[in-house]
């Protein structure tokens, strides 16, 4: 069964009553795909009841960014949890599906909020150095959501593989009790990693966004043939239109050593004004 909230207050009420469940989060933006939706299956699978967050959140956009024209669909979205809901009910009968989306920011960050969740270090490059205030609205309202909806595990995609380990950190830092699962990125089947940002390219944008999934494709074939791949990137920096493209270490996105495990090439490609993320794991070893 599915069951909608959109205060904290008639959330606690139900929540209260959860003691002994647990409770899965997928927090979201809204404007879902399968992408998300698969993080909702893992969730139904693994926790008594699964909640999914949609929240548009101000604080992590940019002053220059899309937060005005980002895409917002609740009416689809509670379709599709809907229709996830009616074949999960099948299976686990004794399973629950809550949708918390708050209709007023104030929900979240209520009149005179004044608190920053700001994690260091691994928050300093890549979209932390394009993007300066992103992640602090990230953490803070990651930070706000775990506390309103009280999870015992919290699913994130691979997709936003910074974002991931960025809150990694702050759940070690300040010593959350949630576990941290981060779930592959699904993909069309072209390649392109399914986002919402997507809808905002050209169909001729749509084909050349292809050379982002390509060329992290072929470092990573480079990189599993143990043959340089440094060369492919600079030619790359040089000839094309991307805000980074890098291969670092996947556990704490320093310049990977000899006895790195796994490494993560990474890259924002940019088509007009929309940036696109994808990012690869591929072994070290
Ligand atoms: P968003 O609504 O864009 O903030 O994304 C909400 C969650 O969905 C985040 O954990 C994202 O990493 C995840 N997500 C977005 N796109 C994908 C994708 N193509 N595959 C898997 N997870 C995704």
């Amino acid at each position: 069964m599915i069951r909608i909230y959109t205060t904290q207050k008639d959330y606690n009420l139900y929540r209260t009553n959860l003691t002994h469940n647990s409770v899965g989060i997928v927090a979201t933006m809204g404007n879902l795909h399968e992408g998300h939706l698969s993080l909702l299956q893992k969730s139904i699978e693994e926790n008594t009841v699964s909640v999914v967050t949609i929240f548009v959140n101000p604080k992590q956009f940019g002053p220059t960014e899309d937060f005005d024209k980002y895409p917002r669909t609740l009416d689809e979205d509670l379709n599709k949890i809907s229709n996830i809901a009616l074949h999960a009910s099948a299976q686990y009968p004794e399973k629950e599906i809550v949708v918390f989306a708050p209709k007023n920011i104030d929900e979240i960050y209520p009149i005179g909020f004044n608190t920053i969740i700001s994690v260091g270090g691994v928050t300093q490059s890549l979209e932390g150095a394009k993007r300066p205030t992103h992640f602090d609205g990230v953490t803070t309202v990651v930070y706000r959501l775990f506390k309103i909806v009280n999870p015992s595990n919290a699913y994130f995609g691979q997709k936003d593989y910074q974002q991931c380990i960025v809150i990694k950190k702050m759940v070690e830092d300040l010593s959350i009790n949630i576990n941290i699962h981060i779930l592959p990125i699904i993909r069309n089947s072209d390649g392109l990693a399914l986002s919402s940002r997507n809808q905002y390219l050209s169909e001729s944008e749509r084909s050349i966004a292809l050379h982002l999934s390509r060329t992290l494709k072929q470092i990573e074939m480079l990189i599993k043939n143990k043959k340089d791949y440094t060369s492919l990137i600079s030619d790359e920096l040089r000839n094309n239109k991307w805000d980074y493209l890098e291969v670092l270490d996947s556990k704490n996105l320093a310049f990977p050593q000899n006895q790195t495990k796994e490494l993560v090439i990474i890259g924002v490609y940019k088509l007009g004004s929309t940036r696109l993320l994808d990012n690869i794991l591929v072994s070290n070893l």
